[in-house]
């Protein structure tokens, strides 16, 4: 099959123009178009066999995890993701394997209206980079920068499922409830992006970032950027019903800090704006927690029970660190 069929078949369901596109696939290069009045914010995430995912990884989870964490992205910045490229080096053609990586990507991507307008298919080993581009008001962007002295921090969802399911995938022989199994794997294969919660916060939040690398690492980044420090209450930091089960919260909570690939927001916000979140929490029944503060100085501070703590020295994933 040549490269034109394949994209043909796997990659043009949104071939046809539409209100934000003006040419899609089939050109040589997609004619996209930008909503009046806002900037573009734009991001790319490379995924590697043997790096990012183990090379028996299923596609349909590659297909949803290759966007999600791209998205994740736009949703650390405060954008609204619109359209995607995906580029694809691929060691031979597997229809089942295209079959379901595409089914997989395009449902993602149809939950958030996203379009894929292009991008390009080689021969090599595994590999996905996609690509997002998305609008952004310039005052409603989340930078790392901007987070003030006595911003309260919050953090979406629970800390640490997702390094537990890398344990589990690694590992055939920990043994768990099937049910408990499963939460913690779908929590690596299939992170959700935290766009919802980015859209109603960020009309009045500060900074953001995706804890992509691990909790600390993630949130040194915005205390770096903002030059402050920020203080992390230990007995806040949440933690799903099913680790609930398996660790002591007192004790083992703080490995749970340096485990990556959560793709849960880290936010700051002015102490006024409490009421905002808090009314958004109770009408969304969503989980977001407060855990901190934003304050004078540098660096993070874990406190457990009014004393401080010492970080693990492993604060997060660095690829290109030496050990
Ligand atoms: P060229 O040879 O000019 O680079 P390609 O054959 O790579 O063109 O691509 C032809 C069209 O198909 C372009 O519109 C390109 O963006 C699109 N395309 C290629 N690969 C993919 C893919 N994996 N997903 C979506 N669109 C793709
Ligand atoms: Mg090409």
């Amino acid at each position: 099959m040549s490269e034109k069929a394949l994209i043909h078949k796997y990659f043009s369901r949104h071939q046809s123009a539409c209100e934000n596109v003006e040419v899609s696939i089939g050109d040589d290069a997609a004619i996209i178009c930008p909503p009046k009045n806002s900037n573009l914010v734009v991001t790319t995430d490379t995924l590697n066999s043997g790096v990012h995912f183990y090379p028996d990884c299923k596609p349909e989870h590659l297909g949803h995890k290759a966007l999600a964490v791209n998205l994740s992205d736009i949703a650390a910045m405060g954008g609204k993701p619109l359209w995607a490229t995906l580029c694809l080096s691929l060691p031979d053609i597997n229809h089942e394997w295209l079959d379901s990586f595409s089914n997989s990507f395009y449902a993602l991507a149809d939950q958030y209206n996203i379009k894929l307008v292009g991008g390009d298919m080689v021969k090599g080993p595994l590999s996905i980079t996609i690509q997002i581009i998305g609008s952004l008001q310039h005052e409603h962007a989340l930078l790392h920068r901007n987070a003030k002295i006595g911003d309260l921090i919050y953090v979406s969802g629970y800390l640490g499922d997702a390094a537990l399911g890398l344990k589990l995938i690694k590992d055939n022989n920990i043994h768990l409830p099937a049910q408990d199994k499963e939460y913690f794997l779908n929590k690596i294969n299939a992170p959700m992006p935290r766009l919802d919660i980015s859209e109603k916060i960020r009309t009045y939040a500060h900074a953001a970032v995706d804890t992509s690398d691990g909790f600390i690492i993630d949130l040194k980044r915005i205390t770096d950027a903002s030059a402050k420090g920020a203080e992390i209450i230990l007995e806040k930091i949440p933690i799903s019903p099913a680790m609930n089960n398996l660790v002591n919260h007192d004790n083992d909570v703080k490995e749970l800090l340096t485990g990556g690939e959560d793709y849960e927001l880290i936010f700051t916000i002015d102490k006024k704006d409490k009421h905002k979140l808090e009314s958004y929490i109770e009408s969304e029944n969503i989980v977001l927690t407060e855990i901190g503060e934003i304050v004078n100085g540098s660096g993070i501070s874990i406190v457990n029970n009014g004393i401080e703590i010492q970080l693990p020295k492993n604060i997060g994933y660095d690829h290109f660190k030496s050990t």
